[in-house]
């Protein structure tokens, strides 16, 4: 188990839909707030979509007032980039966040797992490590002063990780973590995303005598020359 000193740590967290930052770290996310860090989310894709119920600009509309609860309830900073979905790994991809990662100079990253099902968690994924990488190079002048950021966690979402480095116990903020996926409404009414978390969340704990419930995580250090 890493235990973090929470307090006036920064935490850029950066997902491809919203949901997917509560859905795998909410409880970290949680218990970092309280413990007095400074949390931002950075949502990268463009949430439109056409659904059978609804135009692609009412389901943008819907999820990205869903994620601005969830940042109001969380009391944190957001930024919201808009990328096309399936994004490519370029520099026109790339740059965006590494300017965030340059304005907010964070102590820890956290994103996706680049083993997950969906694309769009993938492509986030890697987009953050080049981002990191890139971020801390005398280079780009244009997005920033360089920052060499050391630390990246990233989370499961669709999929169950198979290589975890740590757990977290969240018993103790698992019910404000349901009510935060709450807050998604359009998600969680197209599918019980919170008995999944839920559920997950309790087998990591037990499995792993982590707590009643615990997430899971993946942890990189970069190092630069
Ligand atoms: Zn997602």
């Amino acid at each position: 188990m890493i235990n973090f000193n929470f307090k006036n740590l920064r935490i850029l967290s950066f997902s491809a839909h919203p949901d997917d930052e509560i859905g795998g770290a909410g409880g970290l996310l949680l218990q970092a707030k309280k413990g007095g860090s400074v949390l931002k989310l950075v949502l990268c894709l463009d949430p439109a979509e056409p659904r059978l119920d609804k135009s692609p600009t009412q389901e943008r509309i819907t999820r990205l007032r869903e994620f601005q609860k969830v940042v109001e309830l969380l009391d944190c900073e957001s930024s919201y980039l808009g990328m096309e979905r399936y994004p490519v790994i370029n520099m026109e991809n790339i740059l965006p966040l590494v300017k965030e990662i340059r304005k907010f100079r964070p102590d820890i990253v956290i994103t996706l797992s680049d083993e997950d099902y969906h694309p769009d968690h993938r492509a986030v994924a890697m987009l953050v490590k080049e981002a990191i990488w890139r971020a801390g190079r005398n280079a780009f002048p244009k997005y920033g002063q360089p920052f060499k950021a050391k630390t990246l966690i990233q989370y499961e979402a669709d999929k169950p990780m198979s290589n975890i480095d740590f757990l977290r116990d969240i018993s103790d903020v698992m019910q404000e973590k349901k009510k935060l996926l709450g807050l998604y409404d359009s998600q969680v009414n197209r599918k019980d995303l919170i008995s999944a978390a839920e559920g997950l969340n309790r087998f990591r704990g037990i499995m792993y005598k982590a707590g009643d419930y615990a997430e899971a995580f993946k942890i990189t250090e970069f190092f630069y020359g």
